[in-house]
């Protein structure tokens, strides 16, 4: 696919470039190219460095703080700031409650959310999944009583993402068992300094820390806390959940692993095996034809379509390259890809690693990337979305 761009986009790109350059952490870089963990500093500090240009949440309505863009300068950001390893955005408050907000919240609550987000200054974690409520949603039981002015929340959430650096949290919670179970169900924010929520942590497989369990012990959340009108907050939900399938194409971070891999296929020699590079080549246009639906997708959004079930597809197709970059990746490296090599560079692990350093990050990355078809809804979910809304099966 060959894309032409005007020379105002040209000279859009060399802008963004030379911010990044400027700006953009040379080590948060390096260690996004090596695949290795990022800090909160990390994305915090490159969030903030956004924001003093303009462009942390380049997607917003302009009047909330947003970027007048068309899609191609989204599209150009998006694959600048993925090519050259900047931090991604964390998706809970920029592209996941922010427009719930928006959309559904009142002038001031508008007026005391959004600018926290945009800064980077508030950081914020979904409270939806629970241990039996997780593609069954609606089955939540986190329950919140109305006691005056307060809601009193009492149950758990887990999964929570990096729920250890956030400062709120929105929450998904039961205000009731009449009718049908998706009513009932209310939209809360929750400071997470409020007394009575402790949280432990879920380590995964790769030995990582990015998921925790949240519980809440009769946590008073004042009622202006709520988003809309109690027991309606399904509807809030769903259309959370669209924006956040959405954004899961994950376009400029495949690239950089496919760059990857091809780097590592060359030193390991299996770049010259005509059976590997067919492989290669047709992640590559995996890729092609992923970006482009996403650009369909994308200028239909700035036209205020709502992504809808198509975000489904977007999902589905995102997270399976993904996983399979992983995969080659892990073939690539052959007889180095080690369960337990030492991540180098992580917090109190830096023993030197077992082969070449490139090696290191491999298997965690695998290990930990079996995750991204199960988050997000999985992708049997997805399937079944698209079957019903798309197909009309
Ligand atoms: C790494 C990670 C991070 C996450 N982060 C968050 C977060 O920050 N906040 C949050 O709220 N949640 C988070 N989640 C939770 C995530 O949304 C749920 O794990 C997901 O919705 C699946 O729910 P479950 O784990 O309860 O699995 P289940 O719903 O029990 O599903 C188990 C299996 O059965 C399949 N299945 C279930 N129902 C159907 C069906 N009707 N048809 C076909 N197949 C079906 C599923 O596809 C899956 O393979 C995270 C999860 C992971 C793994």
């Amino acid at each position: 696919m060959q894309i032409t761009f005007t020379p105002e986009e040209d000279a859009f790109r060399a802008e963004v470039r030379a911010f990044i350059e400027a700006e953009c952490d040379p080590a948060a870089r390096e260690r996004m190219q090596k695949g290795l963990g990022l800090s909160k500093d990390d994305y915090v500090n490159w969030h903030k460095k956004m924001a003093t240009k303009g462009w942390s949440c380049p997607h917003w309505p302009v009047e909330h703080g947003g970027c007048d863009w068309s899609p191609m300068q989204h599209f150009i950001f998006e694959e600048e700031t993925g090519d050259a390893g900047c931090p991604p955005a964390v998706p809970f408050g920029p592209e996941m409650v922010a427009p719930v907000v928006w959309s559904f919240g009142t002038e001031e609550q508008k007026a005391k959310y959004l600018p926290g987000i945009l800064s980077g200054e508030v950081w914020w974690a979904q409270g939806y999944s629970e241990p039996n409520a997780g593609s069954d949603l609606a089955s939540l039981k986190t329950k919140a009583v109305l006691d005056g002015d307060h809601y009193v929340v009492t149950g758990g959430k887990t999964w929570t993402t990096l729920a250890q650096f956030a400062d709120w949290i929105f929450l998904l919670v039961r205000t009731s068992s009449e009718g049908k179970r998706q009513q009932g169900i209310t939209f809360l924010l929750v400071d997470m300094n409020t007394p009575g929520i402790t949280m432990h942590p879920i380590i995964t497989m790769e030995g990582g820390h990015e998921v925790n369990q949240v519980i809440f012990d009769e946590v008073r959340v004042p009622v202006e806390n709520r988003i809309g009108e109690q027991d309606k907050g399904w509807t809030y939900a769903k259309f959370l959940l669209g924006y956040e399938r959405f954004n899961m194409a994950g376009i400029p971070g495949a690239r950089r692993q496919l760059r990857r891999l091809k780097a590592v296929a060359e030193d390991q020699g299996v770049a010259d095996d005509m059976r590997f590079r067919n492989k290669m080549a047709d992640i590559d246009i995996q890729i092609m034809t992923l970006e482009s639906t996403m650009l369909r997708l994308l200028a239909a959004a700035t036209q205020g379509k709502d992504p809808g079930a198509e975000s489904s597809y977007i999902k589905i197709r995102g997270t399976e390259i993904d996983q399979l970059l992983t995969e080659l990746t892990m073939e690539a490296v052959g007889p180095y890809v080690l369960p337990f090599q030492p991540e180098v560079g992580h917090e109190g692990r830096n023993e030197a690693p077992i082969g070449p350093e490139y090696a290191a990050p491999v298997a965690p990355t695998y290990f930990n990337t079996r995750k991204v078809t199960i988050y997000g809804g999985s992708n049997e979910i997805q399937k079944n979305i698209i079957a019903k809304h798309v197909l009309g099966l």
